[in-house]
């Protein structure tokens, strides 16, 4: 772990939140690889959860609410203002007033000091800090969704079955934090509500279960590094009738990417009593009036991040390059997907002390830039500068030559196979589009 930390820092992924004054409470900056990453795994989120499916539609709701949302929701109340202490092995919390023994009574770890607990960060909205003004940042963004599902229902003109998803920041004062951004103060989901008839919500549970786990595959993580736990009721949400996890081995073990939840009609019902509001269905066909249950897949941004990262690092040792003599030297290779690789592209000049050969190159990097996101390196040898863009993970590496100023071409390099091709400039653009969609 402490290597992808150390990779991240270098090469401008991730960095520690507010460094100069020492850090801040487990809150970190994405650096400029890590937000291209991160808006490539939100794309590809995105993409797959409204494009590539039929009637689910996105939302972007703002993260504060009315504070009767988080009582109604049971956020304020189901255990989370507690005295609690928590296992800093594997972060169950306790009641203290439960609690029999000393250490963790599940794997035996050491136990935090007591707190009064509440999960929920407060904030004040307006000018005046009392308690009527009191509210609080969104613990999760879901929430968001069933303050707008009859907005939606009614100015979408949708029929159940449907589904609605949002992407966006979600804070919780968690006690302990650890392994990086696997678990962290303020973080992004990526969440879709799927509204059904109750009957059907089994059924649907299956479906996303299935779905959800393929995308993950799909975005290269081995299938040796996922699975699925299903979640026992005394582990599982207060909302959620039924929760399957979607896990990745991570280096310091198993750990959660995201839940698949069957949350029944816990949220809509309970909306429903606070606000004085009707959130029952009406179905004119079936001539029916219910409440539609919520299967929720609920993922967590920061956590997919980092599990691409792990399942991407490889070590080389004595190098990659078999044509050379091998140094002894680790090489660092990041076999990202192409579609969540930050740099798709990187511009070389051979060298840098031939002007034609520098301005070419220039030249080749300004007509790619507004087509892919592309990185222009000029300093040290040609064998480093292919390293290094190894090691963050670029697709192609592309060399201006001598050779590029008689015959208008250049060399791109696969960063997988490292096989070079001389591709004519005038066909760089169609060339690289076609590579990169394969
Ligand atoms: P855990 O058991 O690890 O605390 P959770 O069960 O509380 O997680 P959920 O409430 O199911 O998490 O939230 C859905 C997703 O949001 C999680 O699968 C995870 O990817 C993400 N998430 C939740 N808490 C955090 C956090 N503190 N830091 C980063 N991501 C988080």
């Amino acid at each position: 772990m402490s290597k992808i930390i150390s990779l991240c820092k270098r090469r401008g992924f991730i960095f520690p939140s507010s460094e100069i004054y020492g850090g801040f409470g487990s809150c970190y900056d994405f650096g400029p690889l890590g937000v291209e990453m991160k808006n490539n795994i939100k794309k590809a989120w995105w993409d797959e959860m409204t494009k590539n499916q039929e009637n689910i539609v996105g939302l972007d709701a703002a993260i504060l609410m009315s504070p009767k949302v988080w009582q109604a929701s049971g956020h304020l109340t189901a255990g989370f203002a507690d005295l609690l202490v928590e296992c800093k092995s594997c972060h169950k919390r306790f009641r203290v007033d439960e609690l029999k023994t000393k250490v963790c009574p599940e794997c035996g770890g050491k136990l935090t000091e007591p707190r009064k607990f509440n999960l929920m960060m407060r904030t004040f909205v307006g000018p005046v800090e009392d308690e009527a003004a009191l509210t609080y940042l969104r613990a999760e963004t879901c929430q968001g969704i069933y303050m707008n599902y009859e907005n939606v229902l009614n100015s979408m003109r949708l029929k159940i079955p449907f589904g609605m998803a949002q992407i966006g920041k979600a804070f919780r004062n968690e006690i302990t934090t650890k392994n990086f951004v696997f678990r962290i103060r303020e973080f992004e989901q990526m969440e879709m509500e799927w509204f059904c008839r109750p009957k059907e919500a089994e059924k649907y549970f299956d479906f996303w279960k299935k779905e959800r786990l393929n995308w993950y595959l799909n975005l290269g993580i081995k299938k040796e590094n996922l699975r699925l736990r299903e979640v026992k009721k005394e582990e599982r949400p207060h909302y959620s009738k039924e929760t399957v996890d979607i896990e990745y081995k991570f280096p310091f073990g198993w750990g959660e990417l995201e839940a698949i939840n069957n949350r029944g009609d816990f949220d809509l019902s309970n909306h429903s009593k606070c606000s004085g509001k009707d959130l029952r269905y009406v179905d004119e066909e079936k001539k029916e009036k219910y409440f539609p249950y919520i299967v929720e897949t609920s993922g967590g941004i920061d956590r997919v991040f980092l599990a691409l990262l792990c399942d991407a690092y490889q070590e080389i040792k004595g190098g990659r390059t078999k044509t050379t003599k091998p140094t002894k030297e680790v090489e660092i290779l990041l076999k990202l997907d192409k579609k969540i690789a930050p740099i798709k592209v990187a511009v070389l000049p051979l060298v840098r002390n031939k002007p034609e050969i520098v301005k070419k190159a220039k030249e080749v990097y300004q007509l790619l830039k507004p087509h892919f996101v592309c990185q222009y390196d000029e300093l040290g040898s040609i064998g480093r500068r292919y390293r290094r863009q190894d090691e963050i993970g670029t697709i192609y590496a592309l060399t201006i030559d001598f050779e590029s100023l008689k015959q208008e071409d250049l060399t791109v390099r696969d960063r997988d196979t490292m096989k070079q091709e001389r591709v004519k400039i005038k066909d760089l653009i169609k060339v690289l589009k076609e590579k990169l969609e394969r």
